[in-house]
């Protein structure tokens, strides 16, 4: 499966966290567990800023 990973930073405590764009399970801060991006069976919903698109090759 290939997919692109995204730079998320959280609106609640300012972490940055890379996450898989088509993430299958919820992915949560690794600082303070607010969700971060929520499978939707193709692109994640991510409700927080992504600063940067890393995309596959
Ligand atoms: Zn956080």
């Amino acid at each position: 499966m290939t997919g692109n990973f995204v730079t998320v930073k959280c609106n609640d405590c300012e972490n940055e966290q890379s996450v898989f764009e088509k993430t299958a399970t919820v992915v949560n801060c690794a600082v303070c567990g607010t969700t971060l991006a929520t499978p939707t069976g193709g692109k994640a919903e991510i409700d927080h800023e992504v600063l940067e698109t890393v995309e596959a090759r």
